[in-house]
């Protein structure tokens, strides 16, 4: 479990103290599939740091598992568990082979030859990549680059995945195959902080923090947080097709009012 309790992070800047995230109070509970939306600036990326101690709190806490990452000792039991897929996967590659990068981690870690082969193939099955174990990464497409990414964290078996849009530098292909991947993962029983500016993504996880110049603003399953079709355009969100199409659709038919997707709007036309 992940709770965070009223949590601020000032960056020092040359020009003065700037507030990222200004009382931050959420709990995300072992095996729940997390969204985070918010415009750009609003603290995600702030958040997703300090859920593995890459960020410390300016003030307030974070409990990974009820170990407080500021506590220098808790450090590397944070970062076992919690595990940080970013966005620019040309940033993350460490390794001139695939089958190195995967196991980058894991040499860290101090695990024996053969067990770390072993968590490697297993990591890169479970990604779809086991064929391009011996590739260079830099001849992979920015999705293969991103799953190779994640069959990092996979090998590391963290509970926690963290993945700070993953798919925004991708093609539409390479956006679904990781986000039908997250969803794999989740089904197997990790948590997943999936942080994106793709609502119809936002929209597949269990419950969704909107945030907003360093604070979650709301919260709800996707339903709630998505058919609200004016509130969230207010607050300069868009939402899933289907729950904006359904609410204009209503100035001229009788229509549910917590219309989401696609399919159930086929068939409440059809009604
Ligand atoms: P998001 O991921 O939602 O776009 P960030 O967490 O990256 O937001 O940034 C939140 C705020 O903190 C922004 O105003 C950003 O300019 C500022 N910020 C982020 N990183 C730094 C940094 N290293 N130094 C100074 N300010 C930063
Ligand atoms: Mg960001």
């Amino acid at each position: 479990m992940i709770r965070v309790e009223n949590l601020r992070h000032v960056y020092k800047t040359s020009t003065g103290d700037k507030i990222a995230l200004d009382g931050v109070n959420l709990t995300i509970n072992d095996g729940e599939f997390i969204a985070i939306i918010g415009t750009n600036g609003s603290g995600k990326s702030t958040l997703a740091k300090h859920f593995n101690a890459l960020l410390l709190p300016t003030s307030g806490k974070v409990f990974v598992d009820g170990l407080d990452t500021s506590d220098a000792e808790n450090l590397w039991n944070v970062r076992k568990n919690v595990g940080m897929v970013f966005q620019n996967p040309d940033s993350e590659i460490v390794a001139a082979i695939v089958e190195d990068d995967v196991a980058f981690g894991l040499e860290n870690l101090g695990i024996a030859p053969e067990k770390i082969r072993e968590r490697v193939d297993l990591a890169l099955d479970s990604v779809n990549m086991n064929d391009y174990k011996l590739f260079a990464p830099s001849k992979l497409s920015g999705g293969q680059k991103q799953r190779i990414a994640i069959a990092g964290v996979i090998a590391m078996q963290t509970k926690v995945i963290v993945l700070d849009e993953p798919t925004a530098m991708l093609d539409p292909q390479g956006r679904r195959e990781i986000l039908s991947l997250v969803k794999k993962l989740h089904t197997q029983g990790k948590t997943i902080i999936y942080i994106t500016h793709f609502m119809e993504e936002a929209s597949q996880a269990q419950k969704v923090f909107v945030m907003e110049r360093g604070k979650i603003l709301r919260s709800g399953t996707p339903r709630e947080i998505f058919t609200n079709v004016a509130e969230m355009k207010r607050l300069g969100f868009d939402v899933p097709v289907a729950a904006e199409l359904a609410e204009r659709l209503r100035k001229k038919f009788k229509l549910p009012k917590n219309i989401l997707t696609a399919d159930e709007l086929a068939e409440a036309l059809q009604k």
